[in-house]
């Protein structure tokens, strides 16, 4: 038989290697590994499991018309291919390249490896815009490109042969019964599967592109008006080519073609900082620049966990945490600026930070997050050092707190001239409202003005170094597009 492994390429359209897959005319058996090694990583956490399940609910409440299903084996990788080769002997292993962490790249390492001793031919399809062994970015978008303007690959279902898996070894690894609540929607999270990002991609572009500049930056505003296709993106409900070409299609005759316009670029960002990732994924571990290895960063814990669980004394950061905890989602700007806040003014380490961000990304794509993180960071040594203030992004972006009073309680009544700096509240306000910053709600545990000029002067010290400035010349030109803005 022929095997078909799912990994984060859940839907059944726009898919070349379940194309070839089902093009090969060979019994095909559909799996997708729920790997307990990456169930256990500190980076995922059950709102990704559960919406990697409602996608594979998704998935075979579609298959079931072909007579198929994907079936979900609780195991590492290998043991399972082993067990099932040694039953129906495998020809072909389809998948497509993953871009991933360590900890997949070393499950492929080890999965190619029982492939070559067993004999099976595993063969693995380009994922989106992402090129696998790219020497330097030359030309890189022109092949992106092309890659988003190539017809979509739909596998041809009626070529579909079933593969039965026998009994003995669909028991060993079948697992516990996945939790009943996993299928539904859990509160405001994202629901997965390819009818849902269908609908989100079609109500953002008939309908919600039109806010989409005005509410990029807000973090209430963007809930709606922006895309919200992350999710279906980074587990792959979505190709981004079926997103780009539904995007020009609907530009030819939208009212909001400048929006569009502005969308379409980002799902060229989106295979950008994935491709820096397959071009370099240290990055997961080290400095991309290593001239800031000598870096001294503060370890103090009670920062760390003031930041992680939203009790900064800041409210704007504190929402954006507890939003993010509850909802799976924060806009773009309201990440850059939890990033900033940990790591310029709190000078604390990114990868602890990051760790716990993608644990909270419903979206999480360790390309693009890795890449983002550092970046923000400010140790890619090659970008403008964006220090946010929290206070100014509070007036500039939720001017009447309604995003703050939504996700800090504590602050619901405190009257608006005070709610972005609660702290500069004077006494006779305190005795009347009852309110006393430090004791309902954290007092700022930082002081703003010091910290930032603390962390900028940091920075261009390390920044300065001769070490910096080669690592700086070789990051340019290893994952950059000469010439261009990407
Ligand atoms: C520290 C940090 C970590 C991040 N981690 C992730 C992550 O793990 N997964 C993830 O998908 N995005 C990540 N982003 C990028 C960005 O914040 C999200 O893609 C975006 O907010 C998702 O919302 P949307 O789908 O409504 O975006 P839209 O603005 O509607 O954009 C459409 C799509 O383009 C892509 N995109 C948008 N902005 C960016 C960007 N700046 N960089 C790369 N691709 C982009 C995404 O796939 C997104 O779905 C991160 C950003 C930062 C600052």
């Amino acid at each position: 038989m022929n095997i078909f492994w799912f990994k984060r390429d859940l839907r059944l359209r726009d898919h070349e290697p379940l194309t070839r897959a089902l093009d090969a005319g060979k019994p095909l058996l559909l799996v997708y590994f729920l790997e307990p090694s990456l169930v256990a990583d500190p980076h995922y956490d059950v709102r990704h499991w559960r919406f990697v399940y409602q996608s594979l609910l998704d998935l075979n409440r579609q298959l079931k018309s072909y007579g198929a299903q994907i079936l979900i084996l609780q195991s590492e990788v290998v043991p399972a291919l082993e067990a099932i080769h040694r039953h129906h002997k495998i020809e072909t292993l389809f998948s497509h390249e993953e871009t991933g962490l360590k900890i997949t790249y070393d499950r492929d390492q080890a999965v190619a490896r029982f492939c070559k001793k067993a004999g099976i031919d595993w063969q693995e399809s380009q994922s989106n815009g992402v090129i696998r062994g790219l020497p330097n970015r030359d030309d890189w978008v022109q092949r992106w490109q092309q890659q988003m303007n190539a017809p979509q690959q739909n596998p041809d279902w009626s070529r579909y042969l079933l593969a039965e898996l026998d009994p003995k070894v669909f028991w060993k690894f079948r697992g516990k019964p996945l939790p009943k609540s996993w299928a539904v929607q859990a509160g405001e999270f994202q629901v997965g599967g390819e009818a849902a990002a269908q609908r989100t991609l079609k109500s953002f572009l008939i309908e919600r592109a039109e806010f989409y500049l005005d509410s990029i930056s807000k973090p209430l505003e963007s809930r709606r008006g922006c895309s919200r296709l992350s999710p279906y993106l980074a587990w792959g409900n979505l190709s981004v080519r079926q997103v780009y070409q539904a995007t020009r299609t609907v530009q030819r005759t939208s009212h909001f073609q400048g929006q569009l316009r502005q969308f379409a670029s980002r799902l060229r960002w989106h295979c950008h900082f994935i491709q820096k990732f397959e071009s370099e994924d240290r990055m997961e571990f080290e400095h991309i620049n290593q001239g800031f290895d000598s870096m001294v960063f503060s370890e103090n814990e009670a920062h760390f966990l003031a930041w992680a669980e939203g009790r900064t004394g800041y409210p704007l950061v504190d929402a954006c945490v507890r939003c993010l905890t509850a909802t799976g989602y924060v806009n773009f700007r309201m990440r850059a600026m939890l990033v900033s806040f940990l790591t310029h003014l709190l000078n604390q380490h990114w990868k602890r930070g990051a760790v716990h961000l993608a644990k909270l990304f419903t979206d999480w794509e360790p390309g693009i997050h890795y890449a983002q993180f550092q970046m923000q960071a400010g140790v890619t040594g090659t970008n403008t050092l964006r220090v946010y203030n929290p206070v100014k992004q509070s007036y500039d972006h939720d001017p009447d707190g309604i995003f703050i009073r939504d996700w800090v309680p504590e602050l619901r009544d405190v009257h608006p001239a005070y709610l972005h700096e609660p702290w500069k509240m004077p006494p006779l306000e305190r005795e009347m409202t009852g309110f006393y910053p430090g004791e309902n709600y954290p007092a700022p545990i930082l002081e703003l003005q010091t910290a930032a000029r603390a962390a900028k002067k940091r920075h261009d010290r390390q920044r300065a170094t001769e070490l910096a400035q080669t690592e700086n010349a070789r990051i340019l030109a290893t994952h950059t597009v000469p010439g261009r803005l990407l």
